[in-house]
């Protein structure tokens, strides 16, 4: 039977559909919500929204960012010569917070698996080839210490080998089958700098 009304039920379910949040939190979050002066919902619903709308990819490291070029690619103080690849905008931000890198990015959104049926093609290495035909003297390979993350960083290597390129992989102080962005800051800073030869 259901204990609430249509509206209720929907933003309940709308809020559990969501990573993460379970049907108890989204229950709660669902009253505090109803509990909230209106013109606070709706500043809440306009940032979801305007996000969603203006939110696009930065022409040069593909980062999810509101203008033609994110704050790191648009910035004169970065060195953009040393490229490190990530699988998402969350690993970008791990590094970020770590304060201490100062090269630029390139985002992947994704990363090799055959098991998923997901190809070189499905990822963004075009867009990172591309970029390599500029003025770049290392590109760090930060992908995630997963069988999948492994399969790239090895295939984007072989990519690199012919281009003369130095290509480099962070070290193993990331955890096997490790998400980077849920990585302290020390232990990413160990692993750029202990970072290898490919
Ligand atoms: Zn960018």
């Amino acid at each position: 039977m259901e204990y609430f009304s249509g509206h209720i039920s929907d933003l309940i379910e709308q809020l559990a559909s969501l990573p993460g949040i379970g049907t108890k939190t989204a229950q709660r979050l669902a009253f505090h919500i109803i509990s909230m002066p209106e013109e606070r919902v709706e500043r809440l619903s306009k940032a979801l929204i305007d996000t969603r709308r203006k939110i696009r990819y930065c022409s040069e490291c593909l980062t999810l960012t509101d203008s033609e070029k994110c704050p790191v690619c648009s910035s004169a103080k970065r060195d953009h010569k040393t490229i490190m690849v990530v699988e998402t905008p969350r690993d970008l931000a791990a590094y970020e917070r770590t304060g201490k890198y100062n090269g630029v990015y390139h985002v992947l959104h994704g990363a090799i698996s055959p098991m998923l049926g997901i190809g070189p093609d499905d990822i963004r290495l075009k867009e990172l080839m591309r970029r390599l035909t500029g003025d770049v003297t290392e590109v760090i390979i930060a992908t995630n210490s997963t069988l999948e993350g492994e399969t790239t960083a090895m295939y984007i290597s072989k990519l690199i080998k012919p281009t003369g390129i130095r290509a480099t992989r962070i070290a193993n102080g990331v955890p096997v089958g490790g998400d980077l962005e849920n990585i302290d800051e020390v232990t990413l800073l160990r692993a750029l700098e202990g970072r290898t030869e490919l």
